[in-house]
């Protein structure tokens, strides 16, 4: 692989010294020398010292990761198995936890190698390639997976970078023996169907496991529960197993009603007696207003950006008045499970679109939660921007 010296300016090579993990287009000196996605990059300061070696791979984020700060360290296969086996390692408690058996196992900056990601189906990889750059490596980290002390079944992946950072449909099959999906996973010893060769998104988002196990052991019990932006309706099926009255799941897609009542079936659920919309949720806040409906929690888990047919949603400009079309449609004394993976602001921003919301509409409101990524989810203090997740349970006061 091709080595570029590449000189980076005074005040990124100072966050880089201090750890910060992210190349940034606008920190290199003489971008141009930028050609091919995978070469290495030797960084120097200023000063012609050098501060790291990193990889060249766009991301809409930047344009490669720092992956040493030694210099003498080559990117080379014992650096993909140092990197993987420790990270694995440190997931050894949920290797062992028979209760839940889906979860991450290599999570980017935060275990050392950023744009690489690779979760764990039940004894399936599914390896996230964020740039060309990385994809690169791929013959390296399949050796990693491969030589990986707990076995595996089989290895799949996703090719996240088209043009747009958007996935590239294909076979996602790499390795191993093929899976027959749906493959049924446990987590905190309920089931979840998902297929892992069927487009960029599995049936279930990995990052919201302690906040599902929440809303059914303390939230959910004789409950009517609202749950907005529903996907495949997880957070339905946790909120059913926890004793609710009666859920309602609102998605725009297609796809989410099969799903929905998939999941709610192997959790010997009958998805009968559950509301199952495939309508946009603005559509909905709408209708349910009309017909003065009021639910007692209400869960709302938004995409960071939406287009629907009439409406888009931006997190960071929309969801004060997301938060105040749910508080028209929440029973007195009910509760809202506000949710956001958008890395544009912090929970501090979150929760002044929160006390916005709530003093607009007039009504008093007590925090009862906070969550963000859970520990499989490793993130490092040098990346903040890393650190995506926000929820809140907010209590409304009469
Ligand atoms: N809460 C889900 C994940 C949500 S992913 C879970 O826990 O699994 C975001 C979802 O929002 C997608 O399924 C997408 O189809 C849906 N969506 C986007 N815009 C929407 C809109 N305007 N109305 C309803 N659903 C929408």
């Amino acid at each position: 692989m091709q080595e570029i010296t590449c000189e980076i300016k005074a005040r990124d090579s100072k966050k880089i010294k201090g750890g910060y993990p992210l190349i940034d287009k606008r920190a290199i000196v003489h971008p141009e020398l930028l050609k091919e996605e995978g070469s290495i990059l030797n960084l120097i300061d200023e000063n012609g010292q050098f501060i790291g070696k990193g990889y060249y791979g766009n991301q809409n984020k930047g344009i490669g990761w720092v992956l040493t700060r030694k210099q003498g360290e080559g990117i080379d296969q014992s650096f993909f198995d140092a990197k993987i086996t420790k990270a694995f390692r440190a997931r050894s408690a949920y290797f062992n936890n028979e209760e839940t058996t889906a979860f991450r196992v290599f999570n980017g900056e935060g275990d050392g190698i950023g744009g690489l990601i690779i979760d764990y189906y039940d004894g399936f990889f599914v390896i996230h390639w964020y740039s060309q750059g990385i994809y690169t490596f791929k013959d390296m980290v399949i050796a990693s997976l491969q030589q990986w002390e707990g076995g595996y079944k089989g290895i799949y992946e996703k090719k996240r970078f088209d043009t747009k950072g958007k996935y590239i449909e294909d076979d996602d099959f790499v390795a191993g023996v093929r899976g027959e999906f749906p493959l049924i996973v446990k987590e905190n010893g309920a089931n979840f169907a998902v297929d892992l060769n069927d487009g960029a998104m599995v049936g279930v988002f990995l990052d919201q496991r302690d906040v599902r196990r929440t809303i059914r052991d303390k939230y959910a019990k004789d409950k009517t529960v609202l749950n907005m932006f529903s996907y495949t309706g997880a957070f339905s099926v946790f909120a059913a197993l926890g004793g609710a009255k009666k859920t309602t799941s609102v998605d725009l897609a297609n796809r989410s009603y099969a799903k929905t009542i998939e999941q709610f079936s192997i959790n010997n659920i009958d998805y009968e007696s559950q509301d199952i919309i495939v309508e946009d949720v603005f559509k909905y806040f709408k209708y349910a207003a009309r017909k003065e409906l009021k639910f007692d929690l209400v869960i709302l888990d938004p995409p960071s950006f939406a287009k629907s047919k009439k409406f888009t949603f931006s997190a960071a400009k929309d969801y004060t008045n997301l938060l105040k079309d749910t508080i028209a449609i929440t029973e007195k004394n009910g509760m809202i499970v506000a949710s956001t993976n958008c890395s544009a602001f912090n929970m501090d921003k979150f929760k002044r679109f929160i006390d916005t919301a709530c003093k607009d509409m007039k009504r008093r409101y007590r925090i009862r939660e906070e969550f963000s990524l859970p520990g499989d989810f490793k993130t490092i203090p040098e990346y903040k921007e890393g650190d995506y997740l926000k929820v809140v349970f907010i209590e409304l006061i009469g």
